[in-house]
Order: C-alpha cells, then sequence, then structure tokens
C-alpha cells in the first residue's frame, strides 16, 4: 500500500486537538482507519475553529477577498463547538490531494462517514459544503451559542492500529504466562510482549461465558472492541489490562509465577 497507516495518523493531527468533541475524534480516526483499509485516504484540514476565525471566514469573498466559502459566521458554525470536520482526499500515491467530490472514492467517505452518525454538508439545501461533516448531537447553533450542548466524556480516545500478523512460529520462542480466570487455571496461555502481557480473547470469552467476535481486524469482547488486538496464527490476542477492563474484571500480576489472575468484580 502507497500509504501507511502510521504517515496518514501524522497527516491526521487535527484530529488530536482536544478542542473537538471526543466522540467527533473518536469516530472519526474509525472512519478514516475504515477508508484506509480500503485504499482510499482521508485527510482531516479543518476541525475546532475560534469565533475570530470563523468571522475571518465569513469576512472572506463579502469584505475580503477571495470565494465565498461559508454563510456562518462566528458562533453559527459547529466547528466553533468542536462539533464539525472538513476533509480532503490523498490521491492513490499520498503526494497530491483531490476536491472531487464526484468521485467514487468521495462516495465512499460520505457513505462510511454517515454510517457513524455525522451529517454530511452535500446534503445541506442551503449551502452544499461536500468536504463538511458534522455531529450535532441534536443541538442547534443556537443553544450552543446560550452555552447549552453536548456532554463531554472524559473518554480516551483510540487511534485504532491495525493488527499486527505473527507467526505461531514466533509463538512457540516468545515467552508466555498462566491464565486463571475466576479461580480456575486456563489451558490457554497468554503471551508477554515488552513486559506486558496478551490473553488469547477466544479462551477468555469461553472462561467468562462472555462473546467473543473479530470485526475490521479487532477482537470482540460483549460489546466492547479491544483496539490491542494483535493476531497470532489464527487466534486474536489482546493486552490483558484493556480485556480487564472491557470485562469489569480486576486483574493481578505475579511476576515469580508469571501469572495473570482476573476476577469478576472487586474493582
Ligand atoms: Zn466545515
Amino acid at each position: 500500500m502507497a500509504v501507511t497507516w502510521d504517515w496518514l495518523v501524522k497527516k491526521n493531527f487535527r484530529l488530536n486537538d482536544a478542542n473537538l468533541h471526543p466522540a467527533v475524534r473518536q469516530k472519526a480516526w474509525d472512519v478514516i482507519f475504515e477508508l484506509w483499509q480500503q485504499g482510499i485516504y482521508v485527510l482531516i484540514t479543518q476541525g475546532y475553529r475560534s469565533i475570530a476565525e470563523q468571522n475571518d471566514l465569513y469576512a472572506q469573498g463579502r469584505t475580503k477577498p477571495g470565494k465565498i466559502v461559508t454563510n456562518a459566521r462566528g458562533g453559527q458554525s459547529y466547528h466553533n463547538y468542536g462539533l464539525a470536520i472538513d476533509f480532503v482526499l490523498y490521491t492513490k500515491d499520498g503526494k497530491d490531494v483531490t476536491w472531487d467530490d464526484s468521485s467514487a472514492e468521495w462516495k465512499q467517505v460520505v457513505r462510511v462517514f454517515k454510517s457513524k452518525e455525522f451529517a454530511w454538508g452535500g446534503d445541506f439545501r442551503t449551502f452544499k459544503d461536500t468536504p463538511h461533516f458534522e455531529m450535532t448531537f441534536g443541538y442547534t447553533y443556537s443553544q450552543l451559542q446560550n452555552g447549552k450542548g453536548p456532554v463531554r466524556p472524559a473518554t480516551v480516545v483510540v487511534i485504532p492500529e491495525p493488527a499486527k500478523a505473527v507467526s505461531s512460529a514466533v509463538l512457540n520462542q516468545e515467552s508466555t504466562c498462566t491464565i486463571i480466570v475466576n479461580g480456575a487455571k486456563l489451558d490457554a496461555r497468554g503471551i508477554m510482549r515488552d513486559n506486558l502481557s496478551y490473553l488469547p480473547v477466544r479462551a477468555v470469552g469461553n472462561a467468562t461465558g462472555v462473546t467473543v467476535g473479530f470485526e475490521n481486524g479487532k477482537a470482540l469482547l460483549g460489546k466492547g472492541v479491544l483496539q490491542t488486538t494483535i493476531l497470532i496464527g489464527d487466534s486474536g490476542y489482546a493486552h490483558t489490562r484493556e480485556i480487564a477492563d472491557v470485562l469489569g474484571y480486576k486483574v493481578d500480576w505475579d511476576g515469580k509465577t508469571q501469572t495473570v489472575t482476573l476476577t469478576k468484580g472487586a474493582r
């Protein structure tokens, strides 16, 4: 693939802006990752915009030179509340960008963003804004101007990562750890990577009675998507701490016996 994921993550630094709502950031990362896997490379060109910046933009084509690009004065754009983003597409080789909103790729971007609860500017009645997506949470900008708005949960935004495929030959050379779930030792073993333990998701799911699935390169445990998923052979492993968080379990580590103990409740 011409464009690597790490490269695209660096280019999309605007999504790291804490002024953007965490749900907007997370869903945008998820969409960009999904599209990257399809060979479509999205660059976020705008996120949060201050009121002053918005007024400046409004002046363009009116009291300042240039072409009119917005009908929104300061405070009238969802960008001003960290709820909107604009994008452009990289060409296949990543060397240029294109605003061709009639292309199949552009339409696919729109489809995927809309599937993640974003509203698209191309659907606006008065001012078609095809590089624009927003998440209103049901608030009008006047409500937002009056200090209302969505809560901002203190969630950590996780940038997705491609699952790293590792052969089972490598597994045989890796150090492993014992797994105990609710007092019972599992036949399956965890693996150690950089002093962190990773557990086989299927085995942990079986031991805890929680459904296991697999989607877009990530193991699913109940309703949780395990962002730290790594593939070893055909099996998905995930970081112990993340598994414990998703299950709501307490985790203990015994370095002497290299044993991970997961226990329901008591957190
Ligand atoms: Zn916009």
